[in-house]
């Protein structure tokens, strides 16, 4: 689908549907537990296809016997097989798995768009070579621990619990270095978004991992209750909201369990008036658009100087107008779907929430898909810092506009959050990205670029954007002693 508010901007680009013919999803997907797939106790729930809301397959929802079965599994698998391997044989395994994830990367970017709804250019061109170069990554760490200043034991079992907005990312972020370090892991993915984690199992059944090193344990939210409270773990690494955070973090408090928290992000993206206009406004693009928005470090506030804020704005609707929203799978689509009805509403609600507060909206002219969860990318005007919609986590593709008349105030703006996840400057300066660098309270700055991902990079947050790092040499602290 074209979206076009100015003739001329865009024209029609004839469909490129990339073919699903290369997945094969099953009716139904159990747990993986010491190696194998097996049945639930529990209750099982229906992962949806959220750009048609076709049902693609029915999961397992593990209960307190399966958790405590899979961690069992990794307990047995970290004392007699993993944590007594070499690194250097530890290693081997992280470079197979990451090979398997580079030749079957095309059937990972079709899974992971059909299950998530984010665009296959997405899937294919960030999402899945990312993963595997975090493998490749943390294999090289897996036999060179001591040079890491981290020490150099493993902690023993990791519970992992990751969100739905990079389902296969963010299971790279927690199991490449869990595994690197010498220790086995359960991980649960997110309810909406679990069919490339089964596909992962594969891959570990494929390279041969032994069992129990790695166990997948699907369900939603008790679930990853029970996960995070069972008595056998001894680390904890969470991704999703801080609210529940916040609960995981009552949890733990006053065991031994080691804990890192990934939370949410309310991102300043700031723009000077010496900054090369057009590559900002595809920075402010790519910073609260990619993946419908559905990015925790998303540039969600832009922070324009005042002098270019009308410039900065003219071109950012002309660049908005041109945006395609519609079929994942389709090459040419730049927006995709909204990952559930429930974040839909919750994106709704917000908006609303906006205008009622005197915010003035803005979307280009956008015909939606009649099935499926959609939102057309949308900006907001006349934005004050207590608005809801410049102090809440939006999560879709949803950009608050407030200006800045100088430095200073741009900074007391950026950090005039709860969060301290990532930040954007644009400048023509080198040394004013430093300064500004050095005064946003925000884990990463992005300078003249923006959601731009390494694994040799840590990332992480300050204040309610939680603790620890990962990627790069920090993202070991977590799982050693
Ligand atoms: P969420 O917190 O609702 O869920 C995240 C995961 O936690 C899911 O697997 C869910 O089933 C599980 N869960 C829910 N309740 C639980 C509980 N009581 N105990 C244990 N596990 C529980 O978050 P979400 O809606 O899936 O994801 C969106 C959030 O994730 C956003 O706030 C976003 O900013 C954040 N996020 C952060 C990062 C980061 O690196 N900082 C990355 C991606 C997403």
């Amino acid at each position: 689908m074209t979206t076009s508010a100015e003739p001329g901007v865009t024209f029609d680009y004839a469909p490129a549907p990339e073919s699903r013919s290369i997945v094969d999803i099953k009716a139904s997907y159990g747990l993986f537990v010491d190696g194998e797939f097996v049945d639930g106790h529990g209750k099982a729930f229906k992962t949806v296809n959220p750009a048609t809301e076709e049902v693609l397959a029915e999961i397992a929802e593990a209960d307190d016997h399966d958790v405590d079965r899979a961690v069992k599994a990794a307990r047995r698998a970290y004392d007699r097989v993993w944590s007594k391997m070499p690194g250097s044989e530890r290693a081997k395994y992280l470079y197979r798995i990451a090979r398997i994830i580079a030749e079957r990367s095309r059937e990972l970017a079709v899974l992971e768009s059909i299950d998530n709804g984010k665009p296959i250019r997405e899937s294919r061109d960030v999402d899945v070579p990312i993963v595997s170069a975090h493998f490749f990554y943390y294999a090289g760490w897996a036999d060179k621990l001591k040079y890491a200043g981290f020490g150099e034991q493993p902690l023993g079992v990791a519970a992992q619990i990751i969100p739905w907005n990079f389902p296969l990312l963010m299971l790279a972020w927690k199991i490449a270095p869990a595994l690197a370090c010498g220790n086995t892991v359960v991980l649960k993915p997110a309810e909406t978004t679990p069919l490339t984690a089964l596909l992962f199992a594969e891959i570990c059944q494929q390279a041969d991992l032994p069992p129990g090193v790695v166990n997948i344990v699907t369900g939603a939210g008790g679930t990853g209750q029970a996960l995070v409270g069972h008595s056998d773990v001894d680390k904890v690494a969470f991704t999703g909201s801080t609210e529940v955070g916040k609960a995981i973090a009552r949890t733990v408090a006053g065991t031994t369990k080691r804990v890192t928290l990934e939370l949410g992000g309310k991102a300043a993206n700031i723009v000077f008036d010496d900054a090369p206009i057009d590559q900002a406004v595809e920075g402010i693009v790519n910073g609260i658009f990619f993946n419908q928005g559905h990015v925790c470090c998303a540039g969600s506030r832009l922070l324009v100087q005042e002098s270019v804020a009308e410039d900065v704005l003219h071109r950012l609707k002309r660049r908005m107008s041109t945006l395609r929203v519609g079929d994942p799978l389709d090459k040419n689509t730049d927006i995709g779907a909204i990952n559930s009805a429930e974040q839909l509403a919750r994106i709704r609600e917000l908006s609303d929430v906006g205008e009622a507060e005197g915010a003035a909206r803005w979307s280009p002219a956008c015909e939606l898909p009649s099935h499926g969860y959609w939102f057309p990318p949308t900006l907001f005007t006349d934005v004050t810092q207590a608005h809801r919609i410049a102090r809440e986590e939006i999560f879709g593709p949803v950009l608050s506009v407030l200006t800045f008349r100088t430095p200073a105030e741009a900074v007391a703006k950026a950090n005039n959050t709860p969060y301290g996840l990532s930040a954007g400057v644009w400048t023509d300066k080198g040394s004013r990205i430093l300064k500004m660098a050095n005064e946003l309270r925000a884990g990463v700055v992005w300078a003249n670029t923006f959601n731009k991902f390494d694994p040799t990079s840590p990332f992480g947050g300050y204040k309610e954007s939680g603790y620890g790092r990962e990627g790069g040499r920090h993202g070991l602290e977590g799982y050693l002693r």
